[in-house]
């Protein structure tokens, strides 16, 4: 839990730097009538995504219909495809919300992400299965894809860092299902799922008031249940699956690339520029873990140039390098709370280099430079700043899904489940309730939702967990 840094508590060494961090306090600190008209927009955008294709927001329907009733069972393999890792999970779905499963878990190598398609899906060191009889596998696929089927659709465009080329356009579990024949592997991709939507399942299978899967880690999106006849672009051939509710992945990190009300500042803005794809996925940007160390670090180094921060800002450090400032830092100083900020200190000094300067073999050798407690004490301001401005907008969508499906898919006296996967929820000390706090202000402001988050009558009605089954579960579901 996060205990607060208070700016005006620092002991600012001039006028000029404390002027300089009250103007960013100002700029990354989103007030509740700020968040209420970003999720009033949210749900505008949500309105257009589902009347027609193409809209900013893609509001996908997965073709996952109904809900789950806790009986499902079976022998299923998963794999997921997400933002930095792919997983290989067997699963066996025992019923009564018990699941049994084995992992293997790979790190993406950063030269795959770019590279041809076939490499990713074909590694040679890939999964080997001995099998006799084939098996069905739920295959995780954590980008934008239209789905064309329950096992079938088309990738609409890379995030998070991807682009392999060829693959827009192309149906990614016909690449998967392609690579399975030619290895022989008698495996049958029966289901082809975003990570959001496995997490709604997965969720769902232990509550089963469920009705918003969120991806909160190396990017960011929901997937929530939704009434058919509430899809007007929704046109299913009588051969489909029938069914009155559909699970629809939504794609909210593209939210508002147009940019109307997100206040987005200089040092997003930087950030969109260097990444692979300028222009998109604004929101997400703002919000997921790929980028938010990212933020800090232009903060940080904004102030430097101006000599407002560290005693010299042209010193050869690792923050000087675009993406060093990995968002894991920003956990390690979030939970720094001893007198000196001691943790802060060894990530700046010890693992980013500050107070030290390569020698003649660019061997780090110390030199009299360090930090100072005021420039701690900064770096975590601007962390917390830009960790609580990442769960609040993450608030607003939530709070815009939760006001669009209110007496539809639930109802007030029973209450919402929301369950939750990826890194930045499970592992940034403070993003849980952060994002709590901020549902708190925006139906501080909704007559009919006041109240309904952290109750002033007692039991809080909108319930957020963690998905503690990882993505397999909901995968095989
Ligand atoms: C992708 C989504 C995914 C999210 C979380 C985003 O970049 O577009 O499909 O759900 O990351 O993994």
């Amino acid at each position: 839990v996060r205990s607060p840094l208070d700016p005006s508590q620092i002991q600012y060494s001039s006028k000029k730097q404390q002027q300089a961090v009250a103007d960013i306090v100002e700029q990354l600190t989103l007030d509740a009538s700020t968040l209420k008209g970003i999720k009033d927009h949210f749900v505008q955008e949500m309105r257009k995504g589902l009347a027609k294709d193409g809209e900013t927001i893609a509001m996908v329907p997965s073709y996952v219909l109904d809900r789950l009733n806790g009986t499902e069972i079976g022998s299923y393999l998963t794999l997921d495809v997400g933002g930095t890792y792919i997983r290989v999970v067997s699963v066996n779905l025992l019923g009564h919300g018990q699941v049994v499963s084995q992992h293997k878990k790979y790190k993406i190598d950063e030269e795959l992400k770019t590279s041809e398609a076939k490499l990713l899906f074909v590694d040679e060191h890939a999964i080997v299965v001995p099998l006799e009889t084939e098996l069905e596998l739920g295959f995780t696929f954590s980008f934008p894809v239209k789905q064309t089927g329950i096992d079938s659709g088309t990738l609409i465009t890379w995030t998070k860092g991807f682009s392999c080329p060829h693959m827009v356009g192309k149906d990614p579990a016909a690449f998967l299902q392609d690579a399975f024949h030619r290895k022989n592997i008698p495996v049958r991709v029966a289901a082809l799922l975003n990570d959001t939507v496995g997490t709604l399942l997965a969720y769902e299978y232990h509550h089963p008031s469920t009705v918003i899967g969120l991806g909160l880690g190396t990017g960011c999106n929901g997937a929530y249940l939704e009434r058919v006849e509430r899809i007007p672009k929704w046109k299913r051939d009588p051969s489909d699956p029938q069914g009155e509710e559909v699970i629809v992945n939504m794609e909210f990190g593209a939210f508002d690339s147009e940019r109307q009300v997100l206040p987005v500042t200089m040092f997003d803005n930087k950030v969109d520029r260097k990444s692979m794809n300028t222009g998109k996925q604004i929101f997400e940007k703002m919000i997921a873990g790929m980028y938010l160390g990212e933020i800090t670090r232009n903060v940080l180094l904004h102030l430097a140039d101006r000599r407002l921060l560290f005693s010299d800002c042209s010193v050869q450090w690792e923050m000087n390098r675009v993406w060093a400032f990995d968002t894991a830092y920003m956990s390690t100083i979030e939970a720094d709370n001893s007198p000196s900020l001691k943790a802060t200190q060894m990530v700046l000094e010890s693992t980013l280099g500050f107070g030290s300067e390569l020698d003649a073999g660019r061997q780090r050798v110390d030199s009299s430079m360090a930090t100072t407690l005021v420039d701690r004490e900064i770096v975590k301001m601007v962390v917390q700043l830009v960790g609580q401005r990442a769960a609040r907008l993450a608030a607003a969508a939530l709070a815009g899904i939760l006001e669009h499906t209110m007496g539809v898919t639930w109802q007030e006296d029973t209450g919402a489940s929301i369950g939750v996967d990826g890194s930045l929820y499970r592992y940034y000390p403070s993003f849980r309730s952060d994002i709590l706090d901020g549902l708190d202000a925006i139906f501080g402001l909704e007559p009919k939702m006041k109240g309904l988050c952290r109750g002033e009558s007692g039991e809080a009605k909108i319930r957020m967990g963690l998905n503690t089954e990882g993505g397999g579960a909901g995968a095989a579901l």
